[in-house]
């Protein structure tokens, strides 16, 4: 479901052709990957003035070898095309991961005495599984138990924009070839481990509506990092192979909706108190970028980590960032900024409406965080200024009159800055971010609004929780 852009120089030709490779396993993982010239096209203007230099340096013998190659490439990229629909995306191939993994840190070995490497893996091949599952199915009830708010709105979002198109990813021959642990850390309260999950499939994207965007992909394969993290000092129990409370032991139903509780002691499953829980899936290539993040030894950071009602966690706030943005593109897509409302601030609020409003609606063919990284924290006029650098693929589409219009012409990566805002000092009452009042606690019974029903407290403010503030895109 990721994607990434790279640029191959071929010297022969002088031609820069963009290389795009996106992914789109479920999940995020939706999946594929790999590329065709300058994303499926080649009349773009590295082509043209590329082979205008081919042409100039060529003679004789070496012209004709050069236009062979330039005649080959056009074929080539035009069978490619035939192969998929909107994105000329290309089935991937991965290796699976490279290298040695990072040694275990022996801070984490000290945290989780009881760890269990065999137990552990088992739970991500469940996860993998049940993930591409509910992938398949648009539904995330039998998951939710054991996954974070950020990947939980990473779904619902791509969710939604795939029912705009009437489209579903149907995932087959789906095949675990290796899970490797990659690393585990301890971070402020938290343990969180990466694992590598190495498998192939044969992924299709379908659309009723819209067929000219129906993909196939067969015989993939791909590699994904897949992190999990828990509350340090908690005992494990196994929320990925049993169906009951981890708490009180009464039967979860199988539907959760946007919070896993139980209905009978009402815990809330997915907030690490009980077993790992899956907060992020990244693509073998975002993975590799390593693409600067602030490290946990950052001295701005240390009054947070100190502070122990914060739970802090860059893990947990990159989480957050991913929730929140996932939101904020719904809000675009639907012109309904209800879904974006509560996590904003009113300055930065009244800039998105009246962007929303001034711009013709839209949708996603494909939808993908790439990456969310925390890339500074800064403590300005009582106030915690934690900034994202957030890296996004997508391929917009415009609905006119029953037809439908590309609006850009392939999966397209941007980048977006966003920063979350909180006063120094303020703790909240609740680990739901999205779904609780953080003033009081009381759960949302209304997530339209922006005042809580129970206690009167602005949701949307610095004051008492962690808002958006600002948002550029690059
Ligand atoms: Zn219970
Ligand atoms: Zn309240």
């Amino acid at each position: 479901m990721k994607l990434k852009a790279k640029n191959i120089i071929l010297p022969a030709l002088l031609v820069v052709f963009t290389i795009v490779e996106a992914y789109s396993r479920a999940g995020g993982a939706g999946g594929s990957h790999s590329s065709s010239g300058d994303g499926g096209g080649f009349g773009g203007s590295g082509f043209g003035s590329g082979v205008a230099i081919g042409w100039l340096i060529g003679s004789g013998f070496g012209r004709t070898i050069l236009l062979i190659i330039i005649i080959g490439y056009i074929i080539y990229a035009f069978n490619k095309r035939k192969n998929g629909g909107g994105t000329d995306l290309e089935s991937g191939m991965s290796g699976g991961p490279q290298g040695a993994p990072k040694p275990i840190s022996p801070d984490f070995f000290a945290a989780n005495q009881n760890f269990n490497q065999e137990a552990f893996i088992a739970k991500v091949s469940t996860a993998f599984l049940a993930i591409q599952d509910a992938w398949m199915n648009k539904n995330l009830g039998k998951v939710r138990k054991w996954i974070s708010d950020g990947v939980y709105q990473r779904f619902n979002a791509q969710f939604t924009m795939m029912n705009a198109l009437d489209q579903v990813n149907t995932l087959s021959n789906i095949n675990i070839k290796q899970i490797r642990i990659e690393s585990a850390e301890q971070e402020g309260d938290y343990s969180i481990i990466t694992a590598s999950v190495y498998f192939s499939d044969d992924d299709k994207f379908i659309s009723k509506k819209y067929p000219q965007f129906d993909e196939s992909f067969s015989g993939d394969t791909a590699t994904e990092y897949w992190t999990f993290i828990k509350k340090t000092s908690v005992a494990e129990k196994d929320l990925y192979h049993t169906n009951n409370c981890p708490k009180c032991g009464y039967p979860m139903k199988d539907d959760a909706g946007d919070v896993s509780k139980c209905e009978s002691c009402g815990t809330v499953t997915y907030l690490g108190d009980y077993d790992w829980v899956l907060c992020e899936i990244t693509q073998e290539d975002d993975y590799n970028r390593n693409n600067y993040r602030l490290d946990k030894t950052d001295p701005n950071l240390a009054p947070l980590y100190a502070n122990k009602d914060e739970h802090f966690c860059i893990q947990l706030m990159e989480d957050k960032a991913s929730n929140a943005i996932m939101q904020y593109f719904v809000s675009h897509t639907t012109h309904d900024l209800k879904y974006v409302h509560r996590f904003t601030n009113d300055g930065l609020f009244a800039r998105i409406e009246e962007a929303v409003k001034a711009q013709e609606k839209y949708v996603f063919n494909r939808l993908f965080l790439n990456e969310v990284s925390m890339i500074s924290c800064i403590q300005a006029d009582g106030m915690w200024l934690v900034t994202f650098n957030i890296l996004y693929s997508s391929m917009r589409l415009k609905e006119t009159e029953g037809r439908i219009v590309a609006i850009d012409n392939t999966v397209i990566e941007r980048s977006l800055a966003l920063t979350l805002t909180k006063k120094v000092g303020a703790v909240n009452k609740t680990e739901l971010w999205s779904f609780a009042c953080p003033s009081c606690g009381a759960p949302y019974t209304d997530t339209t609004t922006t005042k809580c029903g129970y206690c009167d407290a602005q949701i949307n403010s610095g004051s008492n929780d962690w808002v958006m503030v600002n948002l550029s895109e690059a």
